[in-house]
């Protein structure tokens, strides 16, 4: 009966060598941290997670020092292999998406099922979580901490005591790979290909000359297995970053002290403005590093299909208008018109809000690309005029016969009444207080009311980086 039962669990047992990485794509949403929603979670979220699990046998939880301001820093233990990991996340307080993926590694691991696996790995490896490096910054959602240091600049000098954490737990586990965890811009694009970077790696360079050792080999080797991986994901949606060499950064130096070093930059996907998706490719991502890591899978992986993964470019518009001609008094003109969102950030969870969008590139813009692409052939392009009078409330415009206006070629309207720049922002129009003109067009970091007219007729309105039709 004992030896059944044993076989029984062996057949239900996923051995380290056997699972592939749909396995943690689909056990991702068990294990999914519920108290962390969106990006704008704080320090009074996250510790409550961490202390959870200062009484599970697996983990050992111990407190590393505090903040600037006094906030605790944790580091959390698991495992007790040879091959060390060391994961730190949000070195930046508003890159929020690893975070979350490992608060959803820790409910895996801390979790009463897949046992047989959990052993198997825990023999492997020693898993060393840094998560939340800079409490300050995450509470006001900014890059740097109270210092208005960037910790990632710090790795020399070490001032910040977050920095002086991060170094001193490399220095006494010297882990063999360490995990540099972060959110990039939304506006790199892959390669020449107008598509945004969903996820972007890099195994940062020891010295100026970028020299590859094996430390940063095997960190190239293991990202080209973590591309092939997400790849299934989010096809074309993946770059590898810049490796020019930066003295004062913390990757660059932990690849120069001799842990291979893998950073991963969480991007932008349409329609996933909190990153849920993202988190869920990261757990994918780091469970997969992890258990390549312990059976040594990433050797088969090659620095040439590192290198072949194509380059994180700045090449991305929220809104691109491309091949339309606009159609100016100084004649007319084909031009492509990139325009990118402006938001401001709020306190707490109501995040982040949009508050209209600017122009910020004018041109043949063929190589870039966007998260709404539309091509104008065949349209002229036209600046809207300025509404003659003047509304007094926002109320008494909208239930004007505005639709009719706009399709006479007015797309600015002038109002007395000061409304929320984020209830403005979702207006298919331009508003302008009294007394203001109409901004010229085209200038950069200026948004404009623009129609787009074909055959004598308008048929779209482009305000606030979106297009509208109007012809309903
Ligand atoms: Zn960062």
């Amino acid at each position: 009966m004992r030896k059944l039962f044993s076989l029984t669990f062996l057949f239900l047992t996923i051995s380290i060598y056997a699972q592939d990485p749909s396995w943690f794509y689909e056990m991702h949403d068990q294990y999914k941290e519920t108290a962390l929603y969106d990006r704008f979670f704080k320090y009074t979220e996250v510790e409550p997670l961490i202390l959870d699990l200062q009484d599970h046998p697996d983990f050992e939880v111990s407190l590393e020092g505090q903040s600037v301001q006094g906030r605790n820093i944790y580091l959390l233990k698991w495992g007790h292999g040879p091959e060390v990991i060391y994961m730190w996340t949000q070195m930046h307080g508003d890159e929020p998406t690893a975070t979350m993926a490992v608060a959803d590694i820790w409910n895996f691991l801390s979790s009463e099922e897949q046992t047989g696996f959990k052993e198997e790995l825990a023999e492997k490896v020693t898993l060393l979580f840094l998560p939340f490096l800079n409490p300050d910054g995450a509470e006001v959602f900014k890059r740097r901490n109270a210092l208005d240091v960037d910790l990632n600049r710090d790795a020399l000098r070490l001032q910040s005591p977050e920095s002086r954490i991060l170094k001193d737990i490399r220095d006494r586990y010297n882990p063999s790979f360490g995990f540099n965890l972060h959110d990039q811009s939304l506006y790199y694009g892959a390669g020449h290909t107008g598509v945004p970077v969903a996820i972007a790696f890099l195994a940062p360079a020891y010295n100026m000359e970028r020299e590859v050792n094996e430390v940063r080999l095997n960190a190239m080797k293991l990202i080209a297995q973590l591309n092939e991986i997400v790849q299934e994901y989010v096809p074309g949606k993946v770059a590898k970053f810049n490796d020019a060499f930066e003295p004062r950064a913390f990757g660059d130096n932990m690849q120069r002290w001799g842990t291979s070093t893998v950073l991963i930059e969480s991007g932008g996907l349409l329609d996933d403005p909190e990153k849920q998706y993202l988190r869920k490719l990261h757990f994918v991502m780091l469970m997969s590093a992890i258990v390549s890591i312990a059976n040594g899978d990433y050797q088969h992986y090659s620095r040439e299909a590192y290198e072949e993964i194509p380059a994180n470019r700045i090449s991305i518009f929220d809104l691109l208008i491309k091949n339309g001609v606009v159609s100016l008094p100084e004649g007319d003109f084909i031009l492509d018109l990139g325009f990118r969102s402006t938001a401001v950030f709020s306190d707490g969870h109501q995040g982040q809000r949009q508050t209209g969008a600017r122009l910020v590139d004018v041109g043949d813009l063929s190589t870039f690309g966007g998260y709404r692409v539309y091509d104008a052939e065949g349209y002229y392009i036209v600046h809207a005029a300025i509404w003659p009078e003047i509304f007094s409330t926002l109320e008494s415009l909208l239930s004007s016969d505005w639709r009719e206006k706009l399709k006479t070629g007015y797309g600015y309207f002038h109002l007395e009444e000061e409304i929320p720049s984020d209830v403005k922002a979702e207006l298919p129009f331009l508003i302008l207080q009294p007394g203001m003109e109409r901004p010229s067009f085209p200038a950069i970091g200026y948004d404009a009311a623009l129609f787009m007219q074909k055959d004598g007729e308008i048929r779209y309105v482009i305000a606030n980086g979106a297009m509208h039709s109007i012809q309903q």
